[in-house]
């Protein structure tokens, strides 16, 4: 069997460490790659180069360009008073798209889980709290997945809040163990819409 040159062996090896991406289909994505001119590899190498610089939102903790991202840089949203609580950037992504929410985001970066050692503290969970009362938050939509684990995040987030914030969680059309970043538009919006207080 023919032996590869390194350089094509250390190209399929950093790709496969995409998600989704085995060694066959990196294979095939490094072969077409060959035939690329050098321009073309040069811009695609610094596209990827550049994300270590990505900066992330103060307020939320999306990515942004700059120190705010564009959804906490609108007024317009601030003033709703209403915060959506994620636990990723896809989730909040996911909701965006559904074009039903109108307030501001935090993300979570996670849920509570004890037995990972995450704890409120690994969330900043009091960072988060400080921010809603300073921020005259007066509505806080949950869109935490269904687990365990994610249920154990609402009764915390809600056991922490003054009891003049609404509190409310997404309803029912999320499954449960599902997550918000696989569910279409349609039933992200229902999810919205069917929303009980916490
Ligand atoms: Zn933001």
């Amino acid at each position: 069997m023919i032996q590869l040159p390194e350089v094509i062996k250390g190209a399929v090896e950093a790709l496969t460490r995409l998600p989704g991406v085995g060694e066959k289909t990196a294979f095939r994505m490094v072969m077409n790659m060959t035939n690329w001119k050098s321009s073309e590899l040069t811009s695609v190498g610094s596209a990827l180069a550049s994300l270590q610089h990505l900066k992330l939102c103060q307020e939320c903790g999306m990515f942004a360009d700059d120190n705010l991202c564009s959804i906490c840089a609108n007024e317009t949203r601030q003033h709703t008073q209403t915060l959506c609580v994620v636990e990723n950037a896809s989730d909040l992504m996911a909701i965006e798209k559904s074009g039903t929410f109108k307030g501001v985001y935090h993300i979570l970066g996670g849920v509570l889980n004890p037995l990972l050692g995450v704890g409120p503290d690994e969330l900043k969970m009091d960072v988060l709290r400080d921010k809603i009362i300073k921020n005259q938050i007066q509505e806080i939509i949950l869109a935490v997945n269904p687990s365990v684990e994610g249920d154990a995040t609402c009764s915390y987030m809600k056991s922490i809040l003054p009891e003049t914030v609404q509190v409310e969680r997404i309803g029912f059309g999320v499954p449960i163990g599902g997550s918000l970043e696989y569910l279409d538009p349609m039933t992200i919006t229902k999810a919205l819409e069917n929303r009980k207080r916490f």
